[in-house]
């Protein structure tokens, strides 16, 4: 019998192409799963997603072009899901942007794009797939938050609410979807290196990393070792969770 912890299921991680999404699928796939990736941009880099996804072990796995933000992606995303994989065992709603600045400067449309793309598009996708995990009577369903969904952040109002919004998404699933096997947890990262952190300053990221009680900035594998452990069986009695991944930055 195989001791890999995913052997036999299937994923979806949205904005999987690159960054922490990219790091959670490829945990996946080298633990068994077979994994698709929806993202929006670059095919170029979707497609070394890929490939690195299938040289982990992933044979199957495909990238889905396409906006989160688009209820109609997730229906696009829940049909190929069924076609290729035969369902989805588990969702990572990992998809986000960030369009920072203060409130008393915010473009309404800066507000509403942010929390159309990470907010309702996890709402979006946790629909459509988790029809098919209510089917199937199991599923996992992860939720990137972040600190700033927590305790908020300056010049972060419309993504602190979107990933608070997240959270409150996140604890609802959870007690909708338990009576089918299926459970629902959101991460909330602290301060990772991906090319989302890459657009501060120096000195914004000098303050942020002087903030971590572990004094470093984190990377995207340690928030894929979470994401990998609430995925698999041995989660398999937690739900309705936030949890910290962020070096002690929210002590
Ligand atoms: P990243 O490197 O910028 O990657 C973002 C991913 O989301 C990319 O794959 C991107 O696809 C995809 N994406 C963006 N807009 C999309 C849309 N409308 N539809 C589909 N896919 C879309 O960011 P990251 O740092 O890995 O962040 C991943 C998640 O963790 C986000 O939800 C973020 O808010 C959260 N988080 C990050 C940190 C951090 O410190 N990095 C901290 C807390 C929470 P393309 O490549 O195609 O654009």
């Amino acid at each position: 019998m195989s001791n890999q912890l995913l052997q036999g299921k299937s994923a979806l991680v949205t904005g999987g192409s690159r960054g922490i999404g990219r790091a959670i699928a490829l945990a996946f796939a080298a633990q068994g799963a077979q994994v698709a990736i929806a993202d929006y941009g670059d095919d170029a880099v979707a497609a070394e997603a890929v490939a690195l996804l299938k040289e982990a072990g992933s044979a199957r796995a495909f990238s889905l072009k396409g906006d989160v933000s688009d209820p109609a992606f997730a229906k696009e995303a829940a049909a190929r899901m069924k076609e290729d994989f035969g369902g989805c065992d588990i969702l990572v709603n990992n998809a986000g942007i960030t369009d920072d600045g203060l409130m008393l400067r915010m473009k309404p449309e800066s507000f509403d794009r942010v929390v159309a793309i990470n907010l309702n598009g996890a709402f979006y996708m946790t629909k459509e797939l988790s029809a098919l995990m209510v089917k199937q009577r199991s599923g996992r369903i992860i939720n990137m938050s972040s600190v700033s969904g927590v305790k908020g952040n300056a010049g972060q109002a419309n993504y602190s609410a979107s990933k608070a919004g997240l959270i409150g998404l996140t604890k609802s699933a959870a007690k909708e979807l338990g009576s089918r096997g299926i459970t629902v947890n959101a991460i909330a990262p602290g301060f990772i290196n991906t090319s989302m952190t890459a657009l501060l300053t120096e000195e914004q990221m000098a303050r942020s990393v002087s903030a971590i009680t572990l004094g470093r900035a984190g990377e995207p594998e340690d928030i894929a070792e979470l994401a990998l452990f609430l995925a698999s069986d041995k989660a398999s009695y937690i739900t309705g969770q936030v949890i910290a991944v962020d070096g002690g930055l929210v002590l």
